[in-house]
């Protein structure tokens, strides 16, 4: 068998156990999508805050906007000639707003997680990561040097337990954990996470809050700002392709870990930057996250609807987020599930493994707050037909 035969067999065998993927075809409208030649209401998109769905944001950024200031592209490295001004002012307008020392911004959540870690990493790290972190984290644990050793999710009793066996046998230990989980949209407990890493002055805190920025929060900083601990997390991290209805990441951190990083990330330094009318865009978003704590109420009060239904039929649903699954189990009743919602106008989606473990497909109901109420009675309905 050649390697194009054995390509053709894997693909075959991910068909029969219904875990095959491909890239769906729609075209997007507002709040909805349009595929197989229906309209229906996606349930299945980040624009958690429904930014990127408002059309008179990007009146109002156009505005800005003349053939001198349109800058599509920054041509290099920001340590080469990339280096726009509206990147420092970025920089500077996140780190005053999380009341951090410094901050920096990536290219992405993925370049931000699978390039921190390798960075500030060596042979004497020890990296204590929750069972559930996404699989940018996972990249960058392995394009380590770190020694690593995955807690069960949630378990601080047992990622106490291996702080007392293993600091004294590092030089660095780092705690990894998302603040909102991708899959259950459960929460992970960030005053015990720091309560935890402050026991040791050789540990620090890693927080990915991919779900939370934006969403959290009375200025939408996330679940840090929730928790009131900002500044008790070492590398607190997020990214602006969600909530933030635009593309790129940051970490808020003190100017040590920023210049360490511009130094040593190599997915910070071998990269073209964003481009700058990117920046400009997250930017003018970013300067309204303030000011949108009226649809992060509606979020969590439609989200907690879904999930007191979900429960009140007898599912197990972990979530206490605007994350909401309903986990049917085997891959192909999940997918038929899916189907059936989207039917009836629901863009949902199944999510099988790899994604989460073997037995657990489910629908992934990510919630945003253009979402109206009778929605998600009718949501609710069809569920349960
Ligand atoms: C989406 C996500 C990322 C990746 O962020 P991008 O900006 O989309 O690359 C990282 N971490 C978590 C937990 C995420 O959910």
């Amino acid at each position: 068998m050649n390697a194009i035969e054995y390509m053709q067999q894997e693909l075959q065998t991910l068909k029969e156990h219904s875990n095959l993927r491909r890239l769906p075809q729609m075209t997007h409208d507002g709040r909805t999508v349009l595929a197989d030649g229906r309209r229906m209401l996606n349930l299945s998109s980040n624009d958690y805050l429904g930014l990127a769905a408002d059309r008179k944001l990007r009146e109002e950024f156009l505005q800005t906007l003349t053939p001198d200031t349109f800058q599509p592209t920054s041509s290099s490295s920001r340590l080469l000639t990339g280096n726009f001004g509206v990147y420092e002012e970025l920089e500077t307008e996140l780190a005053t707003l999380f009341g951090t020392e410094a901050a920096l911004v990536f290219n992405s959540g993925y370049h931000a997680n699978t390039g921190i870690l390798p960075a500030v990493s060596d042979a004497q790290t020890l990296i204590l990561a929750d069972k559930l972190v996404h699989a940018s984290i996972i990249d960058g644990i392995r394009l380590s040097a770190a020694r690593c050793i995955r807690y069960r999710h949630n378990d601080l009793a047992q990622l106490e337990r291996l702080l007392e066996q293993h600091h004294a046998a590092y030089r660095q230990l780092i705690i990894v954990t998302e603040s909102i989980f991708s899959m259950d949209g459960d929460q992970a407990d960030l005053t015990t996470l720091v309560h935890l890493k402050k026991r040791y002055p050789n540990v620090l805190l890693y927080v990915d809050e991919a779900h939370a920025f934006g969403v959290r929060g009375t200025h939408g900083l996330g679940c840090a700002e929730e928790s009131g601990c900002i500044r008790d997390i070492d590398f607190l991290v997020g990214t602006f392709g969600k909530a933030a209805a635009s593309a790129g990441a940051y970490i808020a951190c003190c100017r040590t870990i920023r210049e360490y990083l511009v130094n040593r990330m190599r997915t910070f330094i071998f990269t073209t930057a964003l481009p700058p009318t990117s920046i400009a865009w997250t930017l003018f978003i970013v300067r309204k996250l303030a000011g949108m704590q009226d649809r992060r109420k509606h979020l969590a009060s439609i989200s907690r609807m879904l999930r007191e239904a979900l429960q009140a039929k007898g599912y197990d649903c972990p979530s206490v987020s605007h994350i909401v699954p309903l986990v049917v189990g085997p891959s192909a009743d999940t997918v038929l599930r899916a189907e059936m919602l989207q039917r009836h106008g629901f863009y949902a989606l199944p999510v099988r493994p790899p994604t989460v473990p073997e037995g657990t497909s489910r629908i992934r109901f990510s919630l945003t707050a253009d979402i109206e109420e009778r929605e998600i009675e009718e949501i609710i309905q069809y569920i349960f037909i």
